[in-house]
């Protein structure tokens, strides 16, 4: 856990939901037994991703909604490193949505962790694509009228083949998910409910914790079953399954498919190429 802390304390503020997350990712880093060499985390643009300063490890980053490409290319030039990335649901949802929907199709082997507070919080308030309808926000001042994307149905229904649900202050089950997910050979999904305590304030710890429940001995290879229970929440928001949803353990990942990488990644195959030179192109 030291060796994966920076000297810079997060800046996050105080009792948001990324705190868990963060220890929890941590956790299941040091008890997976990941090499660090090869381990790279992508993050996204928003208070999630301000965790690129407050982790100690190869990191990327990415610019806004465009973390998954970049983690989608990291894993297929080498597909032996282990590829988290940590995203808010503003950037994966909204303007990452088109690219979730493909990453999720392609089941490429990277593990998506969605930090969803159901609004944008490091540009104060807007929002965002997962917030519940009626959301009175700095963008939306009479209550919006959209209907929130439920991203856990969304990552099943698009081919994701390991999804699950679950709430920043359960470290405990959060690590344990984030462990399965890379255990999973395949795209990842954990829909993590962390409260914005600054702005969603409607949605904080009160709030999940009378709702939360966990699954228990649920069917998880069961698609419709999983889509179903999955919405369970939607209509009247009074009880919030937790835990996984869906896995799919046959299904190869996207790059088990491709012959010229099957045996040795990119970078180590004969196509071995010279970075500087590449670099010198680009110049
Ligand atoms: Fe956390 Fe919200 Fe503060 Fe961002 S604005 S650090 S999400 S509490």
């Amino acid at each position: 856990m030291e060796n994966l802390t920076s000297s810079v304390f997060p800046t996050w503020c105080p009792g948001c939901g990324n705190f868990g997350i963060w220890g929890a990712l941590k956790q299941a880093i040091v008890e997976s037994n990941i090499d660090f060499e090869n381990l790279i985390i992508v993050y996204d643009v928003g208070c999630s991703g301000n965790m690129a300063d407050f982790i100690k490890s190869y990191g990327v980053h990415g610019l806004h909604g465009r973390a998954l490409p970049v983690a989608a290319g990291i894993k297929l030039a080498s597909h032996k490193l282990t590829v988290i990335c940590v995203v808010g649901d503003g950037g994966c949802l909204g303007e990452g949505m088109g690219h979730f929907i493909a990453a999720s199709r392609a089941n490429y082997d990277i593990k998506v962790l969605i930090h969803n507070n159901g609004v944008y919080g490091l540009t104060t308030g807007q929002v965002a694509p997962t917030s519940k309808t009626g959301f009175k926000g700095k963008s939306t001042p009479d209550g919006s009228l959209e209907k929130g994307v439920n991203p856990v149905a969304l990552a099943i229904l698009s081919g994701a083949t390991f999804v699950a649900r679950s709430f920043s202050q359960d470290i405990n089950l959060t690590k344990d998910l984030i462990k399965q997910a890379i255990s999973h050979s395949g795209f990842s999904v954990i829909d993590i409910l962390q409260p914005c305590v600054t702005w969603n304030k409607g949605f904080g710890y009160d709030f999940y914790k009378s709702r939360v429940y966990q699954l228990d001995n649920f069917e998880k290879s069961d698609k419709n079953k999983a889509i179903g229970k999955a919405m369970e929440f939607e209509d009247t928001w009074e009880r919030l399954p937790i835990g996984v949803f869906y896995e799919d353990q046959e299904k190869k990942a996207y790059h088990e498919f491709l012959p010229q990488i099957r045996e040795k990644s990119l970078i180590e195959g004969k196509n071995n190429f010279d970075l500087e030179k590449l670099i010198e192109e680009f110049r």
